[in-house]
């Protein structure tokens, strides 16, 4: 976010020194029904959507006199210049056409990788759960209007400016706004107008974010009103385009430009010198050979090959935060996921219900409330099983999801909320229990909400007599030992529930406890304090969540592919062992959370490698194990969606959070975000990002070696005293169509059949190894002679200088040509069948350069402007000729790098 000058200086009013009944009052909104569609539209129209303006994008001249700016262009525009002043003016023009080109080269690509970022970001929008219509429900945040009532949860950026109604323990975090790091305790008593922002307690600021508790909160003031837009807050910012990766070729290009001028400088004063060569002719073609040999196109090809990775991850439901991530994904060495709805459906089902003297199972599948209770086979009423009605009963007051039917006949039963509460219900309705009833019977008072951290929730409900009454459910481990008693009277036999927990957990159950207990008269709070054993249990509660097909699929993927994969999940031990074997993952041992806890790091680092299942985790222990594995010398990618999560996703080097159940604050602690929240999508990332790679190194593999080649060729002439085959134009030229057509065709390579067969690629890896040195030094050999037998071989054919040079230009061409279809492998034989077809791009590359071409030999303008004359067949028969030998000898080079069992694409 930037930060420009502020618009709106009107005064607002003072919502935090009102009751929040006046404040409803003055929306004309009731804090228990919302506002209506009708309403909501109306104020849409009036007040605009909840959306900050947008920082604007750099300015497209600046962005066009930037391209300018690089070292390369400098020595054209010098060279332009001197030929110039030496009246010489089809060259000055040529070498002022291939700089404009350039530029305009470089500011469309540059343009296009940022617009695919933008819309990639575009994606990702925030969401508000709302009250309206009576009812809850999610929307975009940029859809919410004043006087709608917002609920608040851990990790939510805060959508709009809210006069807070309720609060449970919460505290947000307004550095954003106030700069106080801390966060603020909130409260909803009004506090006195003079008060600076940071004290307004009663208020939540919009981009502020929930640290901790929940709260619902009337909307005040939306989009440019908020406080954070009269700050002038702007929302987003100009992507960058700068990678680890595009610096250091931006550096390599850097020493290379050196060298070459170097190179350039030695070659001028030898052919002057040495040879006595004429100085103009002399001057153009050391201008010739730096512009030949300087890579100058590779930085913005990796951006490109970047931008298009990012569009491709965003098509397969993986939204890419930074750019860098794109590159850092191909060398992923261990992916850490949580279990929950990420290598598991997310679909909740009660399968058993345990009572003290009886187990029942449940049939039926997903949220749709039909099913009936088995004991044995054999199906019981459950009107008439007491125990059952008081489990139903607690299943549904501790509970803060609905549950609603498909809008249409076929569409299944929805959760609103938390995926264990929706089965929870489900589970009660088909016991009988009627949830709007029992709300209305036990109105709930108060509330200790769930957390990771302790896992449970407790509510306070009074009944009509005014008792009170606390409902407690959670993980067996917090729940069992705040009972004293189970509902049969019978004091509670720990080691009885235990083994009936184990056995559940055992087929892969999640097990949810659940207890009461009666509370004195007149109770109208409870905090953790009040959570001592004194509850009665009433029985346990078996889930089922089945894995995800896909994650099976993709488990075995990474696993063929070299990577590690770790579940790290807040459910039981045994349950999660028992879906580990089920999703087929490695090792069978388990670590807790507890015992991490007893582990130092030295010896966490010594068992990490061997462990794949972490049961009872909390995000600390995220960062512990990535720190751990890190040391180890791990990639790690890390996923998390809670707030609590975002220190493990900035530490891992891949954070991935969830895009449908994440937080906020995940999110923006995360490089990627999954759209669908599937496992599967982190393995089609990650190929992808092994693509994107391997494009950038194909480029680099197709690029050096053309400019080697073309350099040679001057460099070969004027040390050995030739007459110079391609002219400084001729150079320019096909320096410049080869590089519109033919380098950009490798940005579009699709993934290599194998590629996630290999293992990752070592992040220490240096980009040129030597197998790629000595195929660049093999190429611009190959291209060098073949260029300087065709010219000789035209000339001894009685051919005219025009013509052989003519010749010498196309056999160039046409070599960098063949050699695109070898590069887009590096090993792998490109005699197959769809050397054509794979990928589209290059070969309508290749046409449009073959129409090129031909303008070039043939078209009288260029034809004056080139010097160039109209080839005869025999002369393409023997330019074609070469050009398959070529192809030829580099597949034949492959063969041997096959042999001896060199890996790559
Ligand atoms: P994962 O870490 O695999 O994604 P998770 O995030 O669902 O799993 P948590 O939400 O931390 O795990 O839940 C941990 C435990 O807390 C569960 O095993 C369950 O026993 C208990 N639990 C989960 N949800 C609730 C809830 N809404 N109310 C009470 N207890 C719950």
């Amino acid at each position: 976010m930037t930060v420009a000058r502020s618009e709106d200086e009107t005064p607002t009013p003072d919502w935090h020194a009102q009751t929040a009944e006046a404040v409803l009052h003055t929306w004309s909104v009731q804090a228990n029904q919302g506002l209506t569609a009708e309403v909501v539209a109306e104020r849409l129209e009036a007040y605009g959507p909840n959306r900050l303006a947008a920082a604007p994008p750099r300015k497209a001249w600046i962005r066009l006199i930037l391209q300018f700016h690089n070292p390369l262009i400098y020595v054209l525009l010098a060279a332009g210049g001197v030929t110039l002043l030496l009246r010489d003016f089809v060259d000055a023009g040529v070498i002022f056409s291939v700089v404009v080109i350039n530029a305009i080269i470089g500011y469309v690509q540059e343009g296009r990788a940022e617009r695919a970022l933008d819309a990639v970001r575009a994606l990702l929008t925030n969401r508000a759960v709302v009250l309206r219509d009576g009812t809850r429900q999610e929307v975009d945040a940029d859809r919410l209007v004043p006087g709608d009532i917002v609920w608040l949860e851990p990790g939510g950026r805060v959508p709009a400016d809210l006069r807070l109604l309720q609060t449970h323990s919460l505290r947000i975090n307004e550095a954003v706004l106030t700069g106080e790091s801390m966060p603020v305790e909130k409260a909803t008593a009004p506090v006195p107008a003079a008060h600076a922002v940071a004290d307004r307690r009663c208020m939540a600021y919009a981009g502020t974010v929930v640290a901790v508790g929940q709260g619902v909160g009337v909307v005040v003031a939306t989009a440019g009103r908020s406080e954070m837009g009269r700050i002038g807050a702007l929302m987003g910012t100009v992507p960058t385009l700068v990678t680890p990766l595009t610096r250091r070729l931006d550096q390599m290009a850097r020493q290379m430009t050196i060298l070459i001028l170097l190179v350039g400088f030695v070659t001028f004063l030898y052919g002057y010198a040495v040879r006595g060569l004429p100085t103009l002719e002399l001057f153009l073609a050391v201008v010739g050979l730096a512009v030949a040999a300087i890579p100058e196109g590779l930085p913005a090809v990796v951006t490109i090959v970047l931008a298009i990775g990012t569009r491709v991850m965003a098509r397969n439901h993986a939204i890419i935060r930074r750019l860098p991530a794109v590159e850092t994904l191909g060398s992923v060495t261990v992916i850490c996921s949580d279990k929950t709805g990420t290598l598991t459906r997310n679909q909740m089902t009660v399968v058993q219900a345990i009572l003290p003297e009886q187990t029942l199972g449940v049939t039926g599948s997903g949220y749709r409330p039909e099913g009936t209770f088995l004991l044995g086979d054999l199906p019981i009423d459950p009107l008439r099983n007491e125990g059952l009605g008081a489990l139903a009963q607690c299943a549904v007051l501790c509970n803060d999801a609905q549950l609603r039917p498909g809008s249409a006949a076929d569409d299944d039963w929805q959760v609103v909320g938390d995926p264990t509460e929706g089965a929870l219900l489900t589970f009660a309705q088909k016991a009988g229990a009627i949830a709007s009833v029992l709300t209305a019977e036990f109105p709930r008072v108060d509330t200790v909400p769930f957390d990771a951290a302790h896992r449970f929730m407790a509510t306070l409900h009074h009944d009509q007599d005014g008792h009170a009454v606390v409902f407690l459910k959670g993980a067996p481990e917090a729940v069992l030992g705040r009972c004293t008693q189970d509902i049969s009277g019978m004091t509670l036999d720990a080691r009885d529930w235990q083994r009936l927990i184990h056995q559940a957990a055992l087929s892969g159950e999640r097990v949810l406890a659940l207890a009461r207990a009666d509370m004195p008269t007149g109770t109208t709070q409870i905090s953790l304090a009040d959570m001592t054993p004194r509850f009665t249990l009433l029985g346990l509660v078996g889930l089922i969540d089945p894995p995800r097909e896909e994650a099976i699929e993709a488990v075995d993927t990474c696993r063929l592919a070299g990577l590690q994969v770790k579940m790290i999940t807040g459910d039981h031990a045994v349950t999660a062992a028992a879906i580990g074997r089920q999703l087929g993952l490695g090792g069978q041992t388990v670590l807790t959370g507890e015992q991490l806890d007893l582990m130092d790091d030295a010896r966490l680092r010594s068992q990490v490698s061997e462990t794949d299942i972490f049961a009872r985790a909390s995000p600390e222990h995220k960062l512990r194990l990535v720190a751990a594995l890190q040391a180890q010398g791990e990639l790690v990618a890390m996923t998390g969606d809670g707030v609590n999560d975002a220190p493990a996703l900035k530490a891992a080097d891949i954070g991935v959070a969830m895009g449908q159940k994440g937080t906020d604050a995940a999110r923006e602690a995360a490089d990627l975000v999954l759209t669908d929240d599937n496992f599967a999508t982190i393995a089609r990332a990650i190929k992808e990002g092994r693509a994107v790679f391997d494009n950038i190194q194909r480029s680099l593999l197709f690029m050096l070696p053309t400019n080697g080649g073309e350099a040679g060729v001057i460099m070969l002439s004027v040390f050995a005293g030739l007459a110079l085959p391609v002219t400084p134009a001729q150079i320019l030229w096909v320096n410049t169509v080869t590089a519109i057509t033919l380098a950009l065709a490798l940005a579009f390579e699709p993934a290599e059949r194998r590629i996630m067969l290999r293992p990752p690629r070592k992040p220490s890896a240096p980009l040129i190894t030597r197998l790629f040195a000595l195929r660049l030094i093999f190429v611009s050999v190959l291209m060098v002679t073949a260029t300087f037998m065709v010219f000789e071989w035209t000339l001894a054919r009685g051919g005219s200088l025009d013509a052989a040079r003519t010749a010498a230009v196309n056999m160039l061409v046409c070599g960098e040509l063949v050699y695109l279809f070898n590069v887009r492998h590096f090993v792998a034989s490109a005699f197959r069948r769809d050397l054509f077809t794979e990928n589209p791009v290059a070969l309508l590359m290749a046409v449009l350069l073959i129409g090129i071409q031909s303008a070039f030999t043939y078209a009288p303008p260029l034809q004056t402007v080139f010097h160039t004359v109209g080839l005869d067949a025999v002369s393409w028969a023997m330019i074609l000729g070469l050009s398959f030998l070529l192809f030829v000898l580099v597949e034949g080079e492959k063969a041997l790098l096959r042999r001896r069992r060199v890996m790559g694409f």
